[in-house]
Formats: structure tokens, C-alpha cells, sequence
């Protein structure tokens, strides 16, 4: 507390300059798992796959491991059972797609930019949010309370929460949907007028994530069409940023870092 006052009373400004200018992660920030690449043989990949508890990892068609990012949560417990540094966790928060197949593959973005030509600079300027919670644990929620707070401040970007859906360009969902908040969703939903974006948040919101339950409905593409998927558990205020600014069409979707073809060989079989 005694820091923040000082760095106040010297600094003068406390405000992230995000996305004017990357926002540096703290030291030991786990951001995301990332496939680094190295072949991996079929004992660790099991090992690895069977260390994921949201099934994050799975075996890719060429018999690599493919690392859905909608359902991981970063816990890093995969990169201490492959052992061989095939998946490493990062402290990348720039972590928002348009498609949740390029969360899965890491496939490139397509080359016509059909949701900029739907939007058609709509958002540029200032973007009004109405959040609904389909059934998270509240985690999500306290990192977009912090969206408030005079470090991340997102109304100096033209970013504002509002509790009517009539005045909301962007639907942004939390937590997996739940059957008794799949009709007020979508009634949410309808009372929004066009153009209007719907931003999945948080691995629950993004795939369903551990949840299997007949009273689940599963992540949110399961009732309506999502826009733009903000993958985390839960994603931290700079992502949540990324995420709404990619939604205004106002930033680029970060690839994450590539990896080498991961490929096991018949020798390691
Ligand atoms: S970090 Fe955790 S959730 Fe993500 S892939 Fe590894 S084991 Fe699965």
C-alpha cells in the first residue's frame, strides 16, 4: 500500500499505457501454456495428457500433442509430468481470437477480415458492455472489477459497462452456461441492438471447461455465436483489454509463439 502511495505521490501517473505500450507481466506470471515443440515420445505425451484435468491436451492427427487453449488454465501441472519440455507456460496476455480454432490449432487468422467488414469501424470509438455471469465462480469478475480501477482505468479507451442490453454493443458472458441462465442469455441477447458482439470470457465461458454436467450447458458458442474468445482461468485485466479492444476491432490478434511440427517417432513408439 505504502509503495503504491509513493510511486503515486512520485510518478504522478499510475495509469497502464496499455496498448499504447506493452504492459510488462510480473516476474512469475503464468500466463498460458505454449507447445515448445520438442518431440515428445508416446510415454511422456500420455503422461502429459493425462496430467491435464480440463483435457486441455490431446493427441494432434500427425501425433503431436495439440493444446486447446480454451480449456487450459494454466496451471502448469503438464509441464512438470511431459518432463521433456514439449509444453511450457509463458506470461503472454494477449491471448484473445476471433475463432476458437485458432485457439485449438493455432491456425492463422483468414485472410478477408469478414467481422471488421460486419462491424464496419462501429466500435472505434467507444464500446458499452453489458457482462452477464451464465454460472462463474467469481474469480473472472474481480479481474473485471480491476478493469476499473485507476491502473487499468478502461474508460480512458472508451470502454463502459451498462446495465441496460438496449445500450450494449458488446455481450460479454462468464462462467459456462448454466440451463437456468441459458434463456435469460438469450433474451439478453435479443435485446440487443445491431451490430452487436458477443465476447466469451474465461476458459468456462470459452469451452465449458470441467464442466459435464446435464445442468451445463457447456461454454457459450453452445447458444450463441461468439465473436471473440478471451481464453484464461481467469484471464487477467490485460487480457480482458486485448480481448474487448479486439472486439472494437481497435487491435490485431497476437499468434502465440510457434512450434516446430511435433511429430513422434516410430523409434520413440
Ligand atoms: S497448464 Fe494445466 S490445463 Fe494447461 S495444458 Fe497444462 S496441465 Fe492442461
Amino acid at each position: 500500500m505504502i509503495r503504491w502511495f509513493v510511486r503515486g505521490v512520485t510518478k504522478r501517473r499510475l495509469t497502464t499505457k496499455y496498448p499504447r505500450h506493452p504492459e510488462h507481466a510480473p516476474p512469475a506470471f503464468r500466463g498460458r501454456a505454449v507447445l515448445a515443440g520438442a518431440a515428445a515420445s508416446s510415454h511422456a505425451q500420455a503422461d502429459c495428457m493425462q496430467a491435464c484435468l480440463p483435457n486441455a491436451l490431446s493427441r494432434g492427427p500427425r501425433g503431436g500433442l495439440r493444446l486447446d487453449a480454451t480449456r487450459c488454465i494454466a496451471c502448469g501441472l503438464c509441464v512438470e509430468a511431459c518432463n521433456d519440455g514439449s509444453v511450457v507456460i509463458d506470461s503472454g496476455y494477449e491471448l484473445a481470437a476471433r475463432s476458437r480454432a485458432r485457439l485449438i490449432s493455432g491456425d492463422q487468422a483468414p485472410e478477408a477480415d469478414v467481422f471488421a467488414e460486419r462491424l464496419g469501424g462501429a466500435f472505434r470509438r467507444s464500446l458499452h458492455i453489458r457482462h452477464v455471469d451464465t454460472g462463474s465462480d467469481g474469480a473472472i469478475e474481480q479481474e473485471i472489477t480491476a478493469l476499473l480501477n485507476p491502473y487499468y482505468d478502461m474508460q480512458r479507451l472508451g470502454l463502459f459497462f451498462t446495465a441496460s442490453p438496449r445500450h450494449a454493443d458488446v455481450l460479454l458472458v462468464t462462467g459456462p452456461v448454466t440451463a437456468p441462465m441459458e434463456q435469460p442469455l438469450r433474451r439478453t441477447y435479443e435485446a440487443m441492438p445491431e451490430p452487436r458482439v458477443v465476447v466469451a470470457a474465461g476458459t468456462d465461458a470459452c469451452s465449458g471447461s470441467i464442466w459435464n454436467e446435464p445442468e451445463v450447458r457447456g461454454g457459450v458458442d453452445r447458444v450463441l455465436a461468439v465473436d471473440v474468445y478471451i481464453p484464461g482461468d481467469p484471464p487477467s485485466p490485460i487480457a480482458l483489454l486485448h480481448g474487448l479492444l479486439l472486439a472494437a476491432g481497435r487491435v490485431q490478434e497476437v499468434a502465440p509463439p510457434s512450434a516446430p511440427a511435433t511429430q513422434v517417432s516410430e523409434t520413440a513408439r
